[in-house]
This record gives structure tokens, C-alpha cells and sequence, in this order.
């Protein structure tokens, strides 16, 4: 399919490294494509960024039938626009569209819209070392209809947004509220989609947990409220007698993130064991006790690895490894990121050059 590209008279003056933030910025153009039921998705296009009208009946105001992806481009040691594992992403985005009733969307076409986009954006890639370019592809459903059921039309959009360094000032161990009050997910339910609702219905516990002074949520199953899931936006791994520890995929109530994926690859390639089981936080604290609970990190695209200093479970306080980040910790961000800026040979074909 033909992508159209219709390019802006009058491009943004682009912000500076320094003041990127997260999310705050977006670029001159955007890729759309529409869908209805006898067209399927059509009229793939590039055109200049900005606001478009929908009704107020839209399907995706009241019944939240949304879907996104995240993702990063940035310029690696050569100064090549790169992206880290896009097809992970767009297969996931296939994957969160089956269980919302979206239909699929062909691979190919937006990989290949992904790469337009990010060609004519290039010199939107901020290029201060640990900056990139935010990828935000969603698909939202339009019908002008009150009724609930799936919408016959949509529209699917790739947004990008130039962010700052995640570790400005260094890595820095963030401290983790574990709640037994709040789910996010449960089995039979979508806990393993990015869906819009996912995201709603998380912040009230990351409100309460940050006037307590903690960053993040780490979520326990909605069954039995005891065994780790995973925290907002990141999959958890925990380091006890040298075993790395993360939640398994399975019941279908977390996130299967690229960077987890990553991270258990890279480690197992390292000599270093990992298993995925349900990790109950009563056996979190027991290694904590008997000295063996050696690290503790998140890992999402943002941060890529996010060392966890401190945990606060019923007001059980335990702090990880002096509040520092661990070796393996350490050692798994430095790989991925030398893989990342092409520092370090691409084993594994990771990265696509744009
Ligand atoms: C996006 C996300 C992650 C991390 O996924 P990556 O692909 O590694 O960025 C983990 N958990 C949740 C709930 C997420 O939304």
C-alpha cells in the first residue's frame, strides 16, 4: 500500500536536550491510517502534526477501546537513527488489538509507515547521549455510537515525542510501594494488553503510593494478593542466591515487555540463572531476612533497567543491596544499552537501522 505524504509549511522550533522531560514535545508530522469494516485499514498517510475532530458520541470516550505501544528511536555511536526490537512491539500491539475486538493490523505497512515517519523526523532525534525519540503508536475507536460493542471504525496513529535522558544526574534506585489494597489485573482480563483502562485504573494506587513519598506500585495477583507481579510501567525481576526471579507470563495478567524479554536473554547468555515462577513477597522478605535477596529492578523501555532501593510492604520497610544498584543490575543495564548505541556487536539482530 501506498503511503501519502503530505509535509508541514511551517515546522516547530526544536527544543533543547536539557529541557525535553517526557512526553511534552511532539514533531512536525504523524503517520494515520483508517479502518472500516469493507475498506479494512486505508488511505496510510504522513501528514503534519496536529489536533482532528471526533465527535462526542466516539466510541473510545466512553468505552475506552484504545490500545498503544511505546517504543524508542535514537542515534547510536555512528549517528544512525536505530529502533530497538520494533517488531516485539508490533506484534504485541497485534496481540493487545485481538483481545480488544480491533482488528490487525498488517505488520509490514507499519513497520514500513514506522520508518517513513522516523526518516522524514530524523533530525527530530535529540542527540545528547541517553535522549531519544518516544514512539507512540495507538489505535482508538470512532464510531459516534453510544451502543457497547465493538466500534466498526478506527484510526491508527504514530505520534513521536523527542525525551530527555532517563538518568540525568545517574541511575538512581527508586524506592516501591507494594499494595494488597489495589489490582491491577486478574486472570481472564487484559492485564496483558497496553489498553488505555490498564493506565486509568493504576492511578489512584500510584497517587496514594507517591503521597507516601514511593515512586511506583508494585502489584501482587489479584487472587491472593501475595505473589509479584509487576510495578506500573515496568516487569520486576528479583535477584535471591544469585537466581534472577521474574514473574511468569502464563495467567496473563502482565505485560510481556521487550525489555524483559531482553534482560532474561542477555542474562542466561551471562552464565547467570533465571526463572520464571510466582515469587510470593512473604518469600521476598524471608531472603531479605536470611541476607539473600541480593537485587531487586524494574525494566521498561523509559528506563531500561530501574534499580529498586527500597520496598514497603504493610509499612515493612526493607532496603535492597544499601539502596544502591547491584552488580547484575549494573551489568545488564551497560550490555543492553552497548547493544543499543552499537558499542557492543548485535548478537542477537535487535537493533533496525532506519
Ligand atoms: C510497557 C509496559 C512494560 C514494559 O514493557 P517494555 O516493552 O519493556 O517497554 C511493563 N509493564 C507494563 C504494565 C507496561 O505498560
Amino acid at each position: 500500500m501506498d503511503i501519502r505524504i503530505v509535509k508541514t509549511g511551517s515546522p516547530k522550533a526544536k527544543p533543547k536536550d536539557n529541557e525535553l522531560g517526557f512526553g511534552q514535545y511532539f514533531t512536525d508530522h504523524m503517520f494515520v491510517m483508517d479502518y472500516d469494516a469493507a475498506k479494512g485499514w486505508y488511505d496510510p498517510r504522513i501528514v503534519p502534526y496536529g489536533p482532528f475532530e471526533l465527535e462526542p458520541s466516539c466510541m473510545v470516550f466512553h468505552y475506552g477501546q484504545a490500545i498503544f505501544e511505546g517504543m524508542k528511536a535514537y542515534l547510536n555511536k555512528d549517528g544512525e537513527a536505530v529502533v530497538f526490537r520494533p517488531f516485539m512491539n508490533i506484534k504485541r500491539l497485534n496481540r493487545s488489538a485481538a483481545r480488544l475486538c480491533i482488528p490487525q493490523l498488517d505488520e509490514d505497512l507499519v513497520w514500513e509507515g514506522l520508518r517513513k515517519l522516523l526518516t522524514i523526523e530524523k533530525d527530530w532525534i535529540p542527540k545528547t547521549e541517553g535522549t531519544s525519540l518516544y514512539i507512540r503508536p495507538f489505535v482508538i475507536a470512532t464510531d459516534p455510537n453510544l451502543g457497547v460493542r465493538p466500534s466498526h471504525t478506527y484510526k491508527f496513529f504514530i505520534i513521536l515525542s523527542p525525551v530527555g535522558a532517563y538518568y540525568k544526574e545517574g541511575v538512581k534506585p527508586v524506592k516501591i510501594y507494594v499494595t494488597d489494597k489495589y489490582v491491577r489485573a486478574a486472570e481472564g482480563g487484559v492485564g496483558f494488553t497496553k489498553t488505555s483502562g490498564n493506565y486509568a485504573a493504576s492511578l489512584y494506587a500510584a497517587e496514594e503510593a507517591a503521597k507516601k513519598g514511593y515512586t511506583q506500585v508494585l502489584w501482587l495477583d489479584a487472587k491472593e494478593r501475595r505473589y509479584v507481579e509487576e510495578v506500573g510501567t515496568m516487569n520486576i525481576f528479583f535477584k535471591i542466591d544469585g537466581t534472577l526471579i521474574t514473574a511468569p507470563l502464563d495467567r496473563g495478567t502482565i505485560l510481556g515487555g521487550v525489555t524483559r524479554d531482553s534482560v532474561i536473554k542477555l542474562a542466561e547468555e551471562m552464565g547467570c540463572r533465571v526463572e520464571q515462577r510466582y515469587l510470593s513477597i512473604q518469600e521476598v522478605y524471608d531472603a531479605h531476612k536470611a541476607g539473600r535477596l541480593e537485587e531487586v529492578f524494574g525494566t521498561g523501555t523509559a528506563a531500561v533497567i530501574s534499580p529498586v532501593g527500597l520496598l514497603n510492604w504493610n509499612d515493612n520497610i526493607i532496603e535492597i543491596n544499601g539502596g544502591r544498584i547491584g552488580e547484575v543490575s549494573q551489568k545488564l543495564y551497560d550490555r543492553i544499552t552497548a547493544i543499543q548505541y552499537g558499542r557492543e556487536e548485535d548478537k542477537f539482530g535487535w537493533v533496525e537501522k532506519i
